[in-house]
Parts: C-alpha cells; sequence; structure tokens
C-alpha cells in the first residue's frame, strides 16, 4: 500500500503538517476530538491538518480537510473566570463569544447564525480546501 498522497507531515507540499484523515500522530487533536476530550484550541495556532478525498467537498476539489491543534495546549472547556474580570464589558464580551468553539471574536456573533464565522465554516470540524 503506498503513502497517501496527503502524508505531508513536514508541510513541505500542503504549507503546514499534513497528515490523511484518521493517520494524525499523537498530541494532535481535531476541534471536534478536543471537545470529546473536555477541551478546547484556546487561541492557539492551527498546528497541522488532516486531509481525505470526499465527495462533499466536491467544490474544493474533492479534498476534506480538518484543522489540527495541539493536545497539551488546549485548555479546559470551562475556563476558570475570575468573577472580577467580568467587568463592565462583560455583555459585550458575551455578544463576541462563539457558543460553539468558547472563543471570544473581535466581532459580534452573527445572530444570524448564532455561532462565529469560524464555526460556519468549519462545518463539523471541515473547511473548503483551497489549493
Ligand atoms: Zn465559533
Amino acid at each position: 500500500m503506498s503513502r497517501s498522497k496527503f502524508w505531508d507531515p513536514t508541510g513541505e507540499q500542503f504549507g503546514m503538517p499534513t497528515w490523511p484523515r484518521k493517520m494524525a500522530p499523537d498530541g494532535y487533536a481535531t476541534r471536534r476530538q478536543l471537545r470529546a476530550m473536555g477541551l478546547r484550541p484556546g487561541g492557539q495556532p492551527v498546528a497541522g491538518q488532516l486531509l481525505w478525498r470526499s465527495r462533499k467537498a466536491r467544490r474544493s476539489g474533492g479534498t476534506g480537510a480538518a484543522w489540527l491543534y495541539l493536545v497539551e495546549l488546549a485548555l479546559p472547556v470551562r475556563p476558570m473566570t475570575p468573577g472580577k474580570q467580568a467587568g463592565l464589558d462583560a455583555a459585550m464580551r458575551k455578544r463576541r463569544t462563539c457558543p460553539q468553539c468558547d472563543q471570544v471574536r473581535d466581532y459580534c456573533i452573527p445572530k444570524s447564525l448564532g455561532i462565529c464565522v469560524e464555526c460556519q465554516f468549519a462545518d463539523e470540524d471541515e473547511y473548503a480546501f483551497a489549493a
């Protein structure tokens, strides 16, 4: 069995460390996998990606993709936030906090979506891969 064309741990070909689906090394997890562990990316940069052939992603050349994060940099889903830090901008902050990924965005979460733009396009970890 030959290695998948998506096997690129150095990121030489795809610009970031890339593995075929289900082949991510230990220590890496998708957002969904982090959530299953009670964790969230916590603002860390994307550490890599999974790519796979996908009928769903036909528009992007038939390639599905999901971002990978480092488990050791992930944070608990419910961070401890001292009440005092809530401060006067709590309401504003709440409007900018995505209920799905728990990240505070620099824009208000669109009411029509109910989630942040990143989540909207993530579609359960998946986004259109444009290469
Ligand atoms: Zn979100």
